[in-house]
Parts: structure tokens; sequence; C-alpha cells
């Protein structure tokens, strides 16, 4: 019987389509979004399509960002979820790309934009932190400009033609080449009530129990500077989270990337999947970075993660000699987030990350 309605109704769509769509859009709301497109990637309801954001030539070289668009069967969210801003944060990048091979459409109820690796010329070029083609790091310059160099007009682009059509972000990061870094996630805050109590949610059902409480990042869109603060200044509740850390690749925290995504997706009821958001986090506020004050070889004293008291020594510095310059002391008692895994030391570059535990 089901079969036989089922005919008829395909008839009546044959025959007449302006009628039958009428009926489906009364019956059913209109379908906002009958294809998804993203850069070169268009996908029609229920496909997964690949293509690329094209970084237009400027006063330097463009280039191709890789995009997936995957179009869930049924209506819902649009979550971007990006990774890959610094090319040699490695989980995060094969976290997105195990999204992107994993993602069924027919699983989905709304739709999924990912960026596996913004930054193509840090991963080629194992560059950390920057954009080798202008020196400038790949979160920093949102919203972009579509005359600048390179990483300005990227950044434009992803504003233009992700952030502009998500409803939600997630940007993955990690432990760059030289950070020796335990997962956490951050969680801006707006000043936005509701805003903010969405994004609260959106952070504790991803599942990282270390959580950065982030108040200080620009609330003007026009200067958003960070990813996710160019999604949250715009209106859309929004986070970043960072797993993996210097080099190497853990599959444990490409796992926790890709099943904190599937959690989110649970939560906005984009999958069936029931998952319980994290209960009793550690809530961080401030998180303090100590710098070198010269060059020289850096020497921890504690590993990622540890307990330090204010004042405790993190470490040393040396110069090519192994003479002591500098004891690194803790600046305050917190949580280590991330130390130096590299003895290579500039003056000025971070040593390592404390994060103070809220009370
Ligand atoms: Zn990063």
């Amino acid at each position: 019987m089901r079969c036989i309605t089922l005919l008829a109704c395909v008839a009546a769509v044959a025959a007449s389509p302006a009628k039958a769509r009428h009926d489906i859009d009364a019956s059913q709301g209109a379908d906002a979004h009958p294809t998804f497109t993203v850069g070169t990637a268009t996908a029609t309801r229920g496909q997964k399509a690949l293509g690329v954001l094209k970084v237009p030539a400027g006063s330097d070289g463009g280039y191709d960002i890789p995009v997936a668009v995957v179009h869930g069967a049924r209506p819902g969210p649009v979550l971007a979820v990006a990774s890959g801003a610094h090319g040699s944060e490695y989980a995060s990048i094969l976290a997105v790309q195990r999204l992107i091979e994993t993602s069924s459409p027919a699983d989905i109820s709304g739709t999924l934009i990912l960026l596996p690796l913004i930054n193509v010329p840090s991963f080629e070029h194992i560059t950390p932190h920057v954009n080798p083609t202008d020196n400038k790091s790949m979160n920093r310059f949102y919203p972009g400009d579509a005359n600048g160099t390179q990483t300005d007009r990227a950044s434009f682009v992803i504003t233009r033609d992700v952030v502009e059509k998500c409803d939600h972000l997630i940007d993955l990061h990690g432990g760059d080449l030289d950070e020796n870094l335990r997962p956490y996630s951050y969680w801006t805050v707006t000043g936005n009530q509701k805003q903010d109590e969405v994004s609260r949610a959106l952070v504790l059902a991803f599942g990282l129990d270390h959580i950065i409480v982030s108040r200080d990042r620009p609330k003007d869109p026009k200067a958003s500077r960070y990813l996710e603060n160019t999604a949250s200044t715009r209106g859309k509740p929004s986070f970043t989270a960072e797993a993996g850390r210097s080099g190497p690749v853990n599959d444990g925290d490409v796992t926790v990337l890709v099943n904190g995504v599937l959690n989110v997706m649970g939560h906005l009821k984009m999958l069936q999947r029931q998952a319980a958001p994290v209960r009793n986090p550690i809530w961080i506020e401030p998180v303090i970075t100590v710098a070198a004050e010269q060059d020289g070889v850096f020497h921890p004293r504690v590993d990622r993660d540890a307990r330090v008291a204010k004042g405790a020594s993190i470490g040393i510095v040396t110069d090519y000699y192994n003479r002591k310059i500098q004891d690194v002391a803790s600046p305050d008692a917190g949580i280590v987030l991330f130390i130096r895994a590299l003895p290579s030391l500039k003056k000025g570059d971070t040593i390592a990350s404390v994060g103070v535990v809220k009370r």
C-alpha cells in the first residue's frame, strides 16, 4: 500500500512538477537548500562533494584550499569544521580527513562543511606556526582582505564562503612541531548570554575535560582576528579545540577530535548519537605564557599536563656551551598546557603555557 501511494505521488510529480513542489512545501516545509555549494564543491541533498576554495593570486601566488561538503539526506544545521590553519598540527588535519571519509549523508540531518587543510604551504614545507608564503599565522588575520597577501586573501575567502554559510564552526588545532601539548578546548565568552550558553553546551558536548575560558577575543566582526571568533562575532556559536602534539601522530588524538565532532553533531541533532556531555570539566582562566629571554637551548624539567606551583622550575635555558642562562619558573600555580618540545629557542619564543584552574 505504501508503494502504491509513493508511485502515485511520483506520477503526480511527473505530471505537474509545480503543483507537487507546492504540496511538498505545504506538508513538510520547503527545503531551503536542495543543493549546497562551497567553493567548487556542490552537493545535492544526500550527496557528498569534494572541491576547493580558490584563493586568487594577488601580490603573491594563489592556491587551492581543499573542501568537502556533506549535504545530509535531511535538512538541519550547517556545521563547519576546519583544521590545518597551522599545517604541521597533524592530528587535527587527519581528524578532518577521517570525517570526510566516514561521514555518510544518509545519516545526517543538516550539512557538514569540512576543511582539512587551510594552510597548504605550511603542510608542504613543514613550516610551523605560519604560512611560509607571507610569514603570517593563518589564525590571526580574519576576517581577511581580498587585497592583502596570501594569508589575508585566504582568510577573506574562508570568511565569505564558509563562515557566512554556516550556523556553527569548530576550528581544530593541536600542538605544533615545537609544542608538547595536552588536549583542551576554548570557550569564547562574547558577552551575548544566549549565544554563550549555546557555545558552552557545544564545548561540553565535544568532550574534552580541560576548557580555557577566553574573554579577551575581539568583539568587532571587522577585526575578528581568529577563525572561531569570526564566526562568534557574526552570531554563530562556535569554538576551538586542540589535541595532538609535536610531529608524529598518535591515533588516540585523532580519535578524540573525530569523536568530539560527532558528539557535537549528536548534540545538534544532526546525527543520531547519544553522548553524555563532559561533567565537572576543569575550567581554566587565565592562561599565562612564558617566553624566552634570549636565544639558547631549552631543557624542560616537567612534562605537559604537570601541576606546578607558582615559581616552580619548569626548565632551564643554556647557551650552546650548556651554561645556564635562564631559569624558567612557572608564573603561577596551574597546569602546564604545553611546554616546548624542542631544544631550539629564539628570544621571544613561547617556552610554556600555564593554565590557572578557576575556583
Ligand atoms: Zn594551531
